[in-house]
């Protein structure tokens, strides 16, 4: 399918904008092409799309249950629901999920979670960019873990390209040395990234020092498991030595904002880790700590944080924080993404530029930080196929009904 949009915004001005092959093929200010599909822009302006740098999509099941809790009471009382998730509740989940992730402008998120199967059927059918997890805790069973393994080994990635499998050692509470050097090796040797969280709260940190004699982010790098391939979600509680250690490594934080707030984890480091110039990009974390899948509102609370925690109105302007959401959790997953320019991938949303939080339109930029939510967006584009065209994609009803169905057993 190949799709022209006319006369939209882009920046300053108004552009037209082909897609073929699932890039953006051509940007200028007049193209005459008849093709299979063409939007007229006027009104509208078009925008990146949002990658969601790391979640446990199937947990939107468990929205609001849960509340005021600290991570590991928090923690303890969610994985006696998880356990009771059967594959099709993960797949219903997903898809609630993809759902509002679309809705938002999201076309891309990294999980986390179980039953990978599940994950991937309900991505296939939304047609969504996904890295889905396969996670790893020693507490899984021998046979587990070799599913796991021979998953990984026979997975196909060139049957779809909107999919990639990522490795993912949970936490170094939850998985020993032996289990983040194995999952190192299995990333490596199928050129996949590893993805875990690290340094989420003060009692990690403060465990790790006790039982590692380190922090937990020269742990993992005295197991020589951090590398540009590495994404390490949340690195809330960091020593100067660390920021120095993850950016010298080339890992990309996935910075959760609203998640650390929630759970109280701590206030992110934003002086210190672009002081010592890490690479920074941000995730919702999974729906029960957060508890929405919302980039606009993670670019938000970002930058409300970054400016706070520095003192400091001028840290995370409105152009990086919009980099974090977009181009740089695209990169981090190694995707030609983020960015509307010819050549790259074409994943965009188009804004309705007479939704009331909008306007005025001094600052698009601004707007969509500050003042947007997912009212705002009229249509989102994944790989050059439309996703979401006057706010509604196909099969909402269906899908949130099965999800409202659900209960807490
Ligand atoms: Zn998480």
């Amino acid at each position: 399918m190949n799709i022209l949009i006319k006369q939209i915004m882009l920046g300053e001005k108004p552009k037209d904008i082909l897609i073929e092959n699932g890039v953006f093929s051509k940007i200028s200010d007049n193209t005459d092409i008849v093709c299979d599909k063409t939007i007229d822009g006027h009104g509208k302006a078009v925008f990146p799309a949002f990658y969601n740098g790391h979640t446990h999509a199937a947990m939107t099941l468990l929205r609001g249950y849960g509340e005021d809790l600290k991570l590991f009471d928090w923690l303890n009382k969610v994985w006696k629901q998880e356990a009771k998730l059967t594959e099709e509740d993960i797949y219903n989940g997903t898809r609630l999920a993809i759902l509002e992730m679309i809705k938002s402008g999201t076309v891309f998120f990294a999980d986390m979670y179980w039953h990978h199967s599940a994950v991937i059927r309900a991505v296939k059918e939304m047609k969504i960019r996904a890295n889905v997890g396969i996670t790893f805790m020693d507490s899984l069973s021998k046979k587990a873990l070799r599913e796991n393994i021979d998953f990984v080994k026979n997975f196909k990635s060139e049957s779809n390209p909107l999919i990639q499998l990522g490795i993912c050692p949970h936490a170094i509470y939850t998985c020993g040395s032996s289990m983040y050097t194995d999952c190192f090796e299995l990333a490596e040797q199928y050129g996949l990234k590893l993805h875990t969280h690290l340094a989420e709260t003060k009692s990690e940190f403060d465990s790790s020092l006790r039982n590692n004699g380190c922090s937990p982010v020269a742990y993992l790098d005295s197991l020589g498991v951090l590398s540009e391939n590495t994404i390490a979600a949340h690195c809330v509680h960091l020593t100067d030595n660390d920021a120095e250690i993850l950016a010298e490594k080339g890992v990309t934080i996935i910075h959760n904002p609203c998640s650390n707030m929630k759970l109280a984890s701590g206030i992110f480091n934003y002086g210190l880790t672009k002081k010592k110039g890490c690479t920074i990009a941000l995730g919702t974390d999974g729906v029960s700590s957060n508890n929405n899948l919302s980039m606009i509102e993670e670019m938000k609370f970002a930058s409300l944080l970054a400016k706070v925690s520095t003192l400091d109105s001028l840290s995370l302007p409105v152009e990086e924080a919009i980099k974090w959401g977009t181009v740089n959790v695209a990169k981090a997953f190694g995707l030609n993404a983020g960015e509307i320019k010819e050549g790259m991938l074409a994943d965009c949303i188009i804004l309705d530029l007479s939704n009331e939080r909008l306007i005025p339109n001094h600052n698009l930029k601004s707007n969509m930080v500050f003042s947007a939510d997912s009212s705002c967006i009229d249509t989102v584009i994944c790989n050059g196929e439309i996703l979401m065209e006057n706010g509604h994609v196909d099969n909402e009803e269906e899908i949130t009904e099965i999800a409202s169905r659900y209960e807490i057993p």
